[in-house]
């Protein structure tokens, strides 16, 4: 299929449409991924420190990690492709976005329908007495940062070893079941039960289309177009490939 008879796949699809994404979708604002060039990964082990009961055994290791990413967001900027996607939502062509990003990039980009399927670390939460405050008032230099209470700040995201919310989990399902078209952008497929929400997209007969630059677990299993490349380049080339349809 090449990207016009795509285009009219997306057309005809319209606000059914839906969208994963995965941390390559913010590569290009900056932000650096867990697997794959440059990720996180070959740098320290994850798990060790965002594990949830490495956080409460110490949080000091995790917010060292975590704490300047979290500040850099501040001037942080979405790209072309999370643009792109707010573009296809703005024209009716593609609703609901789930995303695995902790980053806030797509609601930044003036994306409105997105599941954030692991929270989001805009937002933190107290360990004691769980107030919400937004990041950008807490003190992210102090290790770790604290609630006017007294109690660790911890962000409003889902660690290893933590549950998805089961609102985000039953919605991002019943979603996959009823797409005709699901664009899949920037994961590497391996993070569960994240991972599943395309395959149960394709048994309920959705086209799925995977934007990555790298082959994925679900490239042979699940994809029916692989679309090989940078999303800050694929997306935008994508809308503009379903204006040119719509015209
Ligand atoms: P991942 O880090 O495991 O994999 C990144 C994927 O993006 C790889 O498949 C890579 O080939 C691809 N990629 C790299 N550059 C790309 C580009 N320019 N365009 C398109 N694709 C590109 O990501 P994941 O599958 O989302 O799993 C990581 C987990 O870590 C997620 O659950 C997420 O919550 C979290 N995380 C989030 C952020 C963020 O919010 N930006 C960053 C790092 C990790
Ligand atoms: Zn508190």
């Amino acid at each position: 299929m090449d990207i016009d008879q795509l285009a009219e796949k997306i057309i005809e699809g319209g606000t059914r449409n839906a969208a994963v994404s995965g941390a390559g979708m913010s590569v290009e604002s900056g932000v650096a991924p867990f697997r794959g060039k440059g990720g996180l990964w070959e740098k320290m082990d994850p798990m060790k420190v965002a594990h949830i009961d490495a956080f409460r055994e110490d949080p000091v290791p995790y917010w060292e990690m975590r704490g300047p990413f979290i500040k850099s967001l501040e001037t942080i900027d979405p790209n072309p492709g999370h643009a792109a996607l707010a573009r296809l939502q703005r024209e009716g062509r593609l609703g609901t976005i789930i995303t695995q990003n902790i980053d806030g990039l797509h609601e930044a980009a003036g994306s409105t329908d997105v599941i954030e399927f692991h929270g989001s670390v805009r937002t933190l939460r107290c360990m004691d007495c769980s107030r919400k405050i937004p990041s950008r008032s807490a003190c992210l230099d102090d290790r770790p940062p604290r609630c006017a209470c007294g109690g660790v700040l911890r962000p409003d995201v889902v660690f290893f070893g933590e549950a998805i919310p089961p609102e985000a989990l039953v919605r991002s399902q019943q979603i996959a079941s009823d797409c005709p078209v699901m664009l899949v952008v920037g994961t590497s497929a391996v993070v569960q039960p994240a991972a599943s929400i395309p395959v149960i997209a394709r048994r309920a007969g959705a086209l799925v289309v995977e934007i990555n630059p790298e082959r994925t677990p679900l490239t042979d299993q699940v994809v029916d177009v692989f679309l090989e490349g940078w999303s800050g380049e694929v997306l935008p080339a994508l809308a503009e490939a379903v204006r040119r349809a719509s015209c």
